[in-house]
C-alpha cells in the first residue's frame, strides 16, 4: 500500500463521518507517544492504516498486551529473581573477574578536582562540562580511572606483577542525549597492570570477551576509536558502544608514577544490559522511580 502521511497534530474533524473512515492514517502523536514510554518506539512505525478505527483498535491490542508483559515482569521480579537484572549482572561480572585473578576495589564517589586534573581533565577538556561539582574542589566521579590509576601507584610496588584490580560502582555525567546515555550509571573498571607489552592486544581481547561472555552477549566487536581523554581507544561495540578499553605505556602513566605496561577496560553495565535485553531506552536499565528491573511502574 502506498504511503501516505498525515500531520496527526492537526487531524481534520470531518463533518461527514463516513469520509474520515476511508482516510489512511497513522498513529496519532499520543499513541507514538505511548509507545515511546512502553520503550516499544519501534511498533507501527511506518503503518499505514485504513482509517483511524483500525488504527485505534490495532493499537489498544498492542498496548494491552505489552501492558500485560509489563505486569508479568513485575511478578516475576517479586516470586523468582528478587534482583535487578543490574544487580545480577553486576554479581556474575565480580565473581567472572574475581575467577580471573582479579581484585575488587572500592574507592570514593567522590572526587578530587586535582586527581581529575592528573587525568588531564581540565577547564579545556570537552568531559568537564559534564562534570557534577558539589563543591569548589570535589565532584561525582565521571570515571573510575582516577582513583584506579592512584591504586595501581601503591600496589605496583606492594605486589608482585601482574597487578590485576577492577572497580564496579556508579559514576555520573551530565548528559544531553537520549536513549543511550544516563546521568547516572553504573561503570566497570578493569586494569591489568605488568602484562607483557607484546601482548596487550591479546589480553585485551580475552578480557573483552570475558566480560561479554559472561554478561550474556554473543557478538561484539573491537573499534579503534578517538578520545579526549587516551588520545586512542578500542572500543567494544555491539550495536552500540558497551565499553571503552586503552593500553599504556601511555602518556598519562608519568603522572602517576606508573612505569609497566598495562590494558584497561571500562564497562557500562546499563549499555551492556540494554544490549543484552535489547530495551529501545537505557532508562529501563538504570537506577529508576519510573522503572523497576525494566517494568514500567506507571501503567
Ligand atoms: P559515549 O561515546 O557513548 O558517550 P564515552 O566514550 O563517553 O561514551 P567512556 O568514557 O568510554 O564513554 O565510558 C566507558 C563506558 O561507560 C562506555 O562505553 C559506556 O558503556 C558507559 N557510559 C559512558 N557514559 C555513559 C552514560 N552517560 N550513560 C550510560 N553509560 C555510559
Ligand atoms: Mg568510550
Amino acid at each position: 500500500m502506498k504511503k501516505v502521511w498525515v500531520n496527526f497534530n492537526h487531524e481534520p474533524k470531518a463533518k461527514n463521518p463516513t469520509r474520515i473512515v476511508s482516510m489512511p492514517v497513522q498513529l496519532t502523536a499520543t499513541q507514538r507517544q505511548r509507545l515511546r514510554e512502553l520503550d516499544r518506539a519501534d511498533l507501527f512505525l511506518e503503518t499505514v492504516f485504513h482509517n483511524a478505527v483500525e488504527r485505534n483498535k490495532a493499537f489498544q491490542e498492542v498496548e494491552k498486551k505489552i501492558a500485560e508483559e509489563n505486569r508479568q515482569r513485575l511478578v516475576e521480579l517479586r516470586k523468582k529473581n528478587r534482583r535487578p537484572a543490574l544487580c545480577q549482572m553486576e554479581a556474575k561480572l565480580v565473581e567472572a573477574l574475581i575467577s580471573e585473578g582479579f581484585v575488587q576495589v572500592v574507592t570514593p564517589i567522590l572526587l578530587s578536582k586535582g586527581l581529575l586534573e592528573k587525568m588531564s581533565i581540565t577547564s579545556t577538556h570537552p568531559l568537564i562540562q559534564q562534570v557534577f561539582w558539589v563543591s569548589l574542589n570535589k565532584c561525582l566521579r565521571p570515571m573510575l580511572a582516577p582513583h584506579l590509576y592512584f591504586l595501581l601507584e601503591n600496589l605496583a610496588r606492594l605486589w608482585e606483577k601482574p597487578v590485576r584490580i577492577f572497580e564496579v560502582g556508579p559514576c555520573f555525567r551530565k548528559e544531553s542525549r537520549g536513549s543511550q546515555h544516563l546521568n547516572e550509571f553504573t561503570m566497570l573498571n578493569l586494569v591489568e597492570l605488568g602484562c607483557p607489552e607484546y601482548s596487550r592486544h591479546k589480553r585485551l581481547k580475552e578480557l573483552a570477551q570475558l566480560v561479554m561472555t559472561t554478561a550474556g552477549i554473543d557478538q561484539h566487536e573491537l573499534v579503534t576509536k578517538f578520545s579526549e581523554v587516551y588520545g586512542e581507544t578500542i572500543d567494544v561495540v555491539s550495536d552500540v558502544e558497551v565499553g571503552s578499553c586503552a593500553m599504556g605505556p601511555h602518556i598519562l602513566d608519568a603522572a602517576w608514577g606508573i612505569r609497566d605496561p598495562w590494558v584497561g577496560l571500562g564497562f557500562g553495565l546499563e549499555r551492556l544490559l540494554l544490549v543484552k535485553k535489547g530495551y529501545q531506552n537505557i532508562q529501563r536499565a538504570g537506577r529508576s522511580l519510573v522503572y523497576l528491573d525494566g517494568a514500567r511502574l506507571n501503567i
